[in-house]
């Protein structure tokens, strides 16, 4: 199978140009409608939902510790702290807990909690 890199039109109305030697495929589904969207869309659409949520599932990556992102790389928030416990092992490898709180632009304040051996974390709002 060859990788198509020609430019198309997603359901957001938006022309998608994958990028040559890039696994992306320049467009996001969204998992409960199957709608597909150009990113700069999908980035809204993800900072709409969290102005909105409660908790949310955010990436906090190593190389960029002072934010949360979407899948794509946009910005969500910022980290306020990050606070990782001492390093415990398990039968998947070490790993650390680590407790985060950010600020979104709406001024909101969230809390999460979980392992560091995944760059996803939920957070929640709190008061
Ligand atoms: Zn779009």
């Amino acid at each position: 199978m060859t990788m198509d890199h020609k430019p198309y039109i997603v359901d957001c109305g938006h022309t998608v140009v994958p990028k040559t030697g890039s696994v992306g495929t320049g467009k996001a589904t969204d998992p409960k409608t199957g709608r597909t969207m150009c990113y700069p869309c999908a980035e809204e659409n993800e900072r709409r939902a969290i102005a909105e949520a409660d908790t949310y599932s955010v990436y906090l990556t190593s190389d960029r510790p002072n934010v949360v992102t979407t899948w794509t790389g946009a910005v969500l928030g910022t980290v306020t702290s990050l606070t990782r416990g001492r390093k415990l092992d398990s039968k998947d490898g070490p790993y650390r807990m680590q407790s985060v709180t950010v600020r979104t632009p709406d001024g909101g304040n969230w809390y999460g909690r979980g392992k560091d051996d995944t760059d996803v974390i939920t957070i929640r709002r709190t008061k």
